[in-house]
């Protein structure tokens, strides 16, 4: 840290992403990345637009936005387009929550939050998951501070219903509650269709995990106007030109091929089904995951060893050192050809070999 570094932030514990090694060629299960390709006409569009990079972005996304609200049967002033989901949660930290107005979430979950919280001097409380790794849905009920939920939770996979969404979001009228969706397009129920009904509820979403557009960074919130106007105004107060040219090209044709990225959803769901089943069948215990990834144990063998074993042999997973969840893996969900090399390594591992 040099000597210039705020005494506000010297404290500041960074999030630590997921390693991108460049040591050699890995199966990547360790960032909820899609294994497929974006699509032809999405990687066409963004070779269209490098050609007018010499010009900023539209501030408005508009023709990203158009197409965006379409889809989703929402009005054009109910969204805001971000340079990953990252970025509108932590705008949404900065409008909406501050010393006097605090903000809560589960002990485990996405590890963003308590850094967005500590960056912008907000208080927070964490809520400790259930026995069976679960939100309780009664622990938010009418708490009176602002809420983030990852739905599905990250890294368990388990969903909230929308019911329990929906009384979570109608107890606290005088807050905001942030339903984060990263994954919802892998079997969850989304939170948008209550939009209408809530002018406290903000649901975002991305285009890094179903829509193989990592790289690319773009993400979303849908809200009521006045909200969503709150967001615009820490966004022109930040980065008006948040969304760049190629990856706006490249979002609005993802969305117009929507049939291709909900088909890669489907198999995702239909290999984390088959992985899930395999696991067990070698006795792991695999949470009831909705997402893109599965969260297991072993009895046999410890997290942290099974992680580095499978990192010696070329597959990367994800270990957190968190007590709770120490002896637990989060492993993305691959091609079937990722899940059977993975599940070959595991056997391996397990007979010590
Ligand atoms: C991956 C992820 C995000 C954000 O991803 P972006 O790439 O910034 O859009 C947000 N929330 C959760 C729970 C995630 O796992």
């Amino acid at each position: 840290m040099s000597r210039f570094f705020t005494e506000r932030l010297s404290k500041l514990e960074a999030y630590t992403p997921g390693e991108q090694p460049k040591d050699m060629k890995y199966i990547k299960l360790n960032t909820n990345e899609s294994p497929f390709a974006p699509s032809e006409s999405v990687i066409a569009a963004a070779e269209r637009e490098a050609h007018r990079l010499m010009l900023y972005s539209d501030p408005e996304c508009t023709p990203l936005v158009s197409a965006f609200s379409e889809l989703y049967g929402i009005d054009k002033s109910e969204l805001i387009m971000t340079n990953g989901s990252d970025e509108v949660l932590n705008f949404a930290f900065m409008a909406f929550s501050d010393t006097s107005r605090p903000i809560v979430f589960p002990d485990i979950t996405y590890g963003f939050y308590p850094v967005f919280a500590r960056l912008n001097g907000i208080p927070y409380e964490e809520i400790p998951l259930s026995e069976d790794f679960s939100v309780n849905p009664e622990d938010y009920i009418g708490i009176g501070k602002n809420i983030v939920i990852a739905n599905p939770n990250a890294p368990t996979g388990i969903a909230l219903s929308l019911a329990d969404i929906e009384r979570i979001v109608a107890s606290n009228p005088d807050n905001v509650v942030i339903i984060d969706e990263a994954y919802v397009d892998f079997g969850a129920e989304s939170a948008v269709a209550l939009v209408p009904k809530y002018p406290n509820l903000l649901v975002t979403g991305t285009f890094s995990k179903s829509r193989s557009l990592a790289g690319a960074r773009l993400g979303f919130g849908i809200a009521q106007r006045e909200l969503i106007a709150d967001l615009n105004t820490i966004k022109y107060s930040t980065n008006p030109y948040n969304v760049n040219r190629m990856t706006m090209a490249a979002g609005e044709a993802a969305i117009r091929d929507n049939a291709y990225y909900m088909n890669n959803c489907k198999t995702v769901m239909e290999n984390r089904e088959y992985t899930r089943d395999r696991l067990c069948a070698l006795g792991f215990r695999v949470l009831p995951s909705v997402a893109n990834f599965l969260f297991a144990e072993s009895p046999d063998v410890d997290g942290e060893k099974l992680y580095l074993e499978l990192r010696r042999r070329g597959i990367l997973i994800r270990h957190f050192s968190k007590e709770r969840i120490k002896n637990f893996n989060r492993i993305t969900v691959g091609t079937r050809a990722e899940m059977d090399a993975l599940l070959a390594q595991i056997e391996n591992i397990l007979k010590g070999n």
